[in-house]
């Protein structure tokens, strides 16, 4: 098994990413034989998020889909995942909480820490309950895709995470915008109804806008604040 310590000596599978998928559905295949339970979607339920569950029920219809539950997604999100659930019940998602509820973070950092110092609020309520996760497998898959940044253009398939010392699969590192679209619209999936109303990156409520600038699908994330990322993807 390909794990975060034999990375350096250990032979990595290639795929090919000429084909209808571009490569995911080879990546989830080999993913889930190499790794069985010990493999773990963290899942946003954003669009890209769809298309990898619907693509993940083609190979492992009872895998294990993990939601960092912030507490503080919008209403629609919510109301995306009861979608899902119904769509795909044989799938295993899992509600992961932080240890602590809004009200203890408030009792100990102030109100709304996201408006004065959102790295730590990310950090105690997806980059912690996301490394409390990861400590029981040895792989997590993850719907990056080049295009959505630059600090992703440089996403392999299959990643040595060193911030979580893990492996880091991304099945859709070649898609495009429009090929997510695209799919969930040949296919009828259902998705979060947000992004029609100009949310292309749905995150937390409090830290999520409609997108500013069309050529940047995150712009809406933390704006004004001079974050762009949340922390799961940072080394
Ligand atoms: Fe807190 Fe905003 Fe990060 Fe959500 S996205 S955890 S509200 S800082």
């Amino acid at each position: 098994m390909l794990t975060y310590d034999q990375w350096e000596t250990a032979e990595k599978p290639s795929f090919p990413s000429d084909n209808e998928t571009k490569g995911a559905l080879d990546v989830l295949a080999w993913a889930y034989r190499e790794y069985g339970d010990e493999i773990v979607y963290a899942c946003s339920f954003g669009v890209e998020g769809i298309v990898l569950i619907d693509l993940i029920s083609q190979v492992k219809p009872d895998a294990e889909i993990v939601f960092l539950d912030t507490g503080l997604h919008f209403q629609e999100t919510y109301d995306t995942i009861a979608k899902v659930k119904e769509k795909y019940p044989s799938l295993r998602i899992v509600m992961k909480q932080p240890r602590l509820t809004l009200e203890e973070q408030k009792a100990q950092f102030g109100d709304e820490l996201w408006k004065r110092d959102p790295n730590k609020c990310c950090e105690l309520r997806k980059v912690i309950p996301l490394r409390e996760v990861l400590t029981g497998v040895t792989a997590w898959i993850s719907g990056l895709r080049r295009e959505q940044s630059p600090t992703r253009r440089h996403v392999e398939y299959i990643n040595k995470d060193d911030k979580f010392r893990s492996i880091k699969v991304c099945p859709l590192i070649h898609w495009t915008w429009k090929d997510v679209w695209n799919y969930v619209y040949k296919h009828g999936l259902p998705y979060n109804v947000l992004h029609d109303r100009g949310y292309p990156s749905i995150g937390c409520a409090p830290c999520t806008a409609p997108a500013t600038d069309p050529n940047d699908l995150r712009s809406g994330r933390w704006a004004g604040q001079g974050k762009t990322e949340c922390g799961l993807h940072l080394a």
